[in-house]
């Protein structure tokens, strides 16, 4: 979602209007994510040059024309993958040449290019391969360093219309070397966009978009929210990158104790800072996480100054055999109880030396675990100036239920350490 019509937003038939079309069966039968459009999309929003639509057609001629034909009549600039290769599916540069009525020329450089690019390799080249020497009448070649096939470019209807290969190493060899400098110099902006994006742990999108006054505050500046399980990321984009920076901040200090980051890092990455700069380790026991506090606890380059190790305590007798927690208490109450976190997380903070012991116990499913319904968890954290706990009652399949769970964790230590207040969503599992 985005809010607020900056200067980069552009509508149909506005100038500096960029769209993309993606060519590919593979794309729309789900077999591959489209990562080429993200990749440009991310580019030339950083070049200030935000692209105003996507679409994704199949390796179909007419197809392909009638989306270059919609698509040039909007834009001042079309970047189009895939579909360039050798076999008789790729069929972008037909498409090109039936949306501008002109017929396939054979390219004598291009060609003479790929019988040297086989000569060289002591290969003899099949005879489809020619087919990438094919150039609509009108169109240039966009060399391609990585592989056979050119790219091509050519103006369509008000549109200068590039082409580039699908195979995303070449595709962003090719971009970066050619086609984003042109598309840049022939925008003629003043300059790229600058991006901070501030990170929300465990508040939901809603909950962080109808936050107050920020939103508009300043003049050019873009807003998109991002939602992942367990935390939102606020993008903040505009050219004025004091002003950027300033609705960043601003947006920071009204999100409260939950944003943790002005910066894009993620939250994990945070908790190693903290602790790094306080000198201090962590060591972790997991039981439904399974291994993935330890995992994103050890993400961060450096984390070995920080991060003393975890012991993954799955069995109930092993919380009991290797972190001392009370036998009779595990007897009593089951392993899935607030005081077997605590003991947890004091068992290993003892047992594995650190400053902080962090604990995650809870049903990640599908079945309950005795009278503890699935999504009931506990998060526990010990440490030298006191304890915290976490108990909830979480929604989703097993997975997401072990995402937010090492989400918990990591948000409980990082607000402990800046002396936050634990994330409280009100009494969620009466003890
Ligand atoms: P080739 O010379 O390999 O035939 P091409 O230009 O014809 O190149 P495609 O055949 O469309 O490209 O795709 C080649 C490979 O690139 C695909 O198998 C796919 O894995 C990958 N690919 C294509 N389009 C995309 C995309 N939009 N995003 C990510 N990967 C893609």
């Amino acid at each position: 979602m985005t809010s607020s019509r900056g200067p980069n937003s552009r509508g149909p038939n506005s100038r500096g209007r960029v769209e993309l079309v993606c060519v590919g069966d593979e794309l729309l039968v789900g077999d591959v994510l489209n990562g080429n459009a993200a990749w440009l999309g991310d580019k030339l929003c950083r070049a200030g040059l935000p692209v105003a639509a996507v679409v994704t057609v199949g390796d179909d001629v007419d197809e392909i024309a009638a989306a270059l034909l919609a698509a040039s009549a909007r834009a001042e600039v079309v970047v189009v993958t895939g579909g360039l290769g050798p076999t008789s599916d790729d069929v972008t540069r037909e498409g090109l040449a039936a949306a501008a009525v002109v017929p396939l020329l054979r390219d004598a450089e291009v060609e003479a290019g790929l019988e040297r690019w086989y000569a060289e390799r002591d290969l003899s080249m099949p005879g489809l391969v020619l087919r990438q020497a094919d150039v609509p009448r009108g169109a240039t070649v966009v060399p391609n360093p990585r592989g056979t096939a050119p790219g091509l470019r050519m103006e369509l209807a008000t549109a200068m219309v590039y082409v580039l290969p699908g195979v995303p190493a070449e595709m962003t060899s090719m971009a970066e070397r050619h086609v984003l400098p042109e598309i840049v110099s022939r925008a003629g902006r003043p300059g790229p966009s600058v991006q901070r994006v501030v990170r929300v742990a465990l508040e939901g999108e809603p909950v962080v978009a109808s936050r107050p006054e920020w939103r508009d505050d300043a003049e050019g500046i873009r807003i998109g929210y991002l939602a992942e399980p367990g935390e939102v990321r606020v993008r903040v984009t505009g050219r004025d990158a004091a002003a950027v920076t300033r609705v960043a901040k601003q947006a920071a200090v009204l999100l409260g104790p939950a944003a943790f980051t002005e910066d894009d890092d993620t939250l994990d990455a945070v908790v190693h800072r903290l602790l790094a700069e306080r000198n201090a380790t962590v060591a972790v026991a997991e039981s439904l996480t399974g291994g993935l506090l330890a995992a994103a606890l050890t993400a961060a380059p450096g984390s070995s100054a920080t991060f003393r190790g975890g012991l993954t305590a799955y069995a109930t007798d092993v919380k009991g055999s290797d972190l001392g927690v009370d036998e009779a208490l595990l007897a009593a109450e089951g392993p899935v109880d607030p005081d077997v976190a605590r003991q947890m997380a004091s068992g290993v903070r003892e047992r594995f030396g650190a400053t902080y012991g962090l604990a995650t116990t809870g049903v990640a499913g599908p079945e309950p675990v005795g009278e503890r319904p699935v999504g009931t968890v506990f998060v526990a954290m010990d440490g030298p100036r006191g304890r915290a706990l976490a108990s909830r009652r979480l929604t989703g399949d097993r997975d997401r239920i072990r995402r937010l769970t090492v989400i918990h964790a990591l948000d409980l230590l990082r607000r402990h350490l800046v002396g936050l207040p634990a994330y409280d969503p009100g009494d969620e599992i009466g003890q």
